[in-house]
């Protein structure tokens, strides 16, 4: 690689999160970010890198976590030769955590890979989705995770305490288990 074209990675990889320079840096080093249509899997001729897969993701998580969790994914990939061939089939927030839906990879990952995406599964139900800080209540009316900052400007909003919220979560469940979901839910919701 030369310094010249390192240079410019570098000042790729420094622009403000969101901007065009900054996503050129993220596809550059994650191809997988890069929008591809779900049913033909071309990438669209006019991809102009004002958006990624990544921007799915509710600005909080993808500010604390989000390319934390593209570098652990990308780990694997490339010990799978699988870089090229991974595709996000959708990223998006439910009932207040994380969901990471993919195309199928190597047996010899999966496992480790759905791993990662059910740790940050985990950290975004306690991460404000609009800060990204550490979350202190759950918003009722739409599930999510919000901090004591955030949650103040939202006056209509009722709140509960987080660790009251999962604690209610887990009563249901004799054997101790907190609640999962599955990975795969290949379209809609
Ligand atoms: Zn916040």
């Amino acid at each position: 690689m030369s310094n010249e074209f390192k240079d410019w990675l570098d000042e790729l990889k420094n622009a403000p999160d969101g901007s065009v320079d900054h996503n050129r840096w993220l596809c550059y080093k994650y191809p997988w970010l890069i929008p591809h249509n779900r049913w033909t899997d071309e990438e669209d001729p006019e991809y102009d890198y004002n958006y990624t897969e990544l921007d799915s993701m509710p600005d909080g998580w993808r500010r604390t976590f989000g390319e934390q969790m593209c570098e652990e994914i990308q780990e694997l990939l490339k010990e799978a030769d699988w870089v090229d061939k991974y595709r996000i089939l959708q990223i998006k927030e439910k009932f207040g955590s994380l969901r990471w839906y993919d195309s199928s990879v190597p047996e010899s990952i999966r496992e480790r890979l759905d791993k990662v995406i059910q740790k940050y599964e985990e950290i975004s139900a306690r991460t404000c989705f609009i800060c990204g800080a550490p979350a202190t209540k759950i918003s009722m009316s739409w599930i999510c995770p919000w901090c004591d900052k955030c949650a103040a400007e939202q006056e209509y909003e009722a709140f509960e305490p987080i660790e009251k919220y999962f604690k209610d979560q887990e009563t249901p469940y004799a054997d101790g288990a907190t609640f999962r979901w599955v990975s795969i839910e290949p379209f809609g919701h």
